[in-house]
């Protein structure tokens, strides 16, 4: 049996699940969406083994993120990165997808720590996957601490000289420079993993934070008539289980002890790079890429 583990409040402010509405109901191992599931995993997630039968979306009224009230439970997490996923694509296909917007947003960090020999240099890759970006900064001259969940990606990134593990260790702190993309969908608890992060980052530390851009997702759930939710880059039972207006993330790192940085920003003419880059990075990807500065 897959396991769920339910959620008794927001993920990102704290609020009760009371405090929240609820957007969908749906069957998650009968109907359209297991028939979906198992075709958008190539067959290789059993949905009949799954231990729970419903997705149930809610809003919360406090930050208004949106969220699974249910997602898998830690050993499912890693049945889902390690078995149903870890398969799923080339390594020099996926480097080559993801050379334009990873070369762009180190040349970004070079500019905005002052390059590798700065006092900012240690620099955090969280959620770092295959260590596509990870390698492309170290071949900068970045010293860089990849964190990962999944083991098969930890030995892959091991593979190329990578310095990945699935955790914190007590030397893992000072950091400058924090890029974490496509990630905070993905985690149960993505304030208690910030705040750690924040702890271990310098004041001033700047993190670069892109997530699928789910505003709208509301007006949209709340529009159907009939549910027809899919695994989609917003939302989904197993891999996306929160979806993050620009309003929530801003909620999410201002409890995390970041802010958002400002145009105003004078410090390594932040604010210049800041609004030049956003532009760049949007054509790049359809998650957006948003500056925080440690506070
Ligand atoms: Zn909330």
């Amino acid at each position: 049996m897959i396991g769920f583990t339910e959620r008794k409040f927001c993920p990102t402010c704290g609020a009760g699940v009371a405090r929240s509405n609820e957007l969908t109901c749906i069957a998650i191992t009968s109907g359209e969406l297991a028939r979906h599931t198992r075709e958008f995993y190539g067959g290789r997630m059993n949905v009949d083994e799954l231990g729970i039968d419903q997705l149930v979306v809610v809003e919360c009224q406090e930050c208004s993120l949106i969220y699974c009230r249910f997602h898998l439970d830690s050993s499912g997490m890693k049945y889902l990165y390690d078995e149903v996923i870890s398969s799923e694509s080339d390594y020099d296909q996926e480097t080559l997808r993801a050379r334009p917007l990873v070369r762009r947003s180190v040349g970004i960090m070079n500019a905005i720590v002052g390059g590798p020999n700065s006092a900012q240099t240690r620099v955090l890759d969280f959620g770092a996957g295959r260590g596509i970006w990870a390698r492309e900064a170290i071949a900068r001259g970045y010293h860089v601490t990849a964190i990962e969940l999944s083991s098969t990606r930890i030995d892959e990134m091991r593979n190329n000289g990578i310095l990945a593990k699935p955790d914190f260790t007590a030397d893992d702190k000072d950091f400058g420079f924090v890029y974490m993309s496509q990630v905070l969908e993905h985690l149960p608890e993505p304030l208690g993993v910030l705040k750690d992060i924040g702890a271990r980052c310098r004041k001033d530390a700047v993190a670069l934070v892109g997530v699928p851009n789910g505003g709208g997702m509301g007006m949209k759930l709340r529009a159907e008539t009939r549910p027809h939710i899919r695994l989609d880059p917003y939302l989904d039972p197993f891999e996306h289980i929160n979806c993050f207006s620009a309003k929530s993330m801003s909620e999410l790192m201002r409890h995390a002890g970041f802010r958002s940085a400002r145009p105003t920003d004078a410090r390594t003419l932040l604010g210049a790079i800041v609004i030049a880059s956003v532009a760049t990075l949007s054509k790049l990807t359809n998650a957006p890429g948003r500056f925080f500065v440690k506070t």
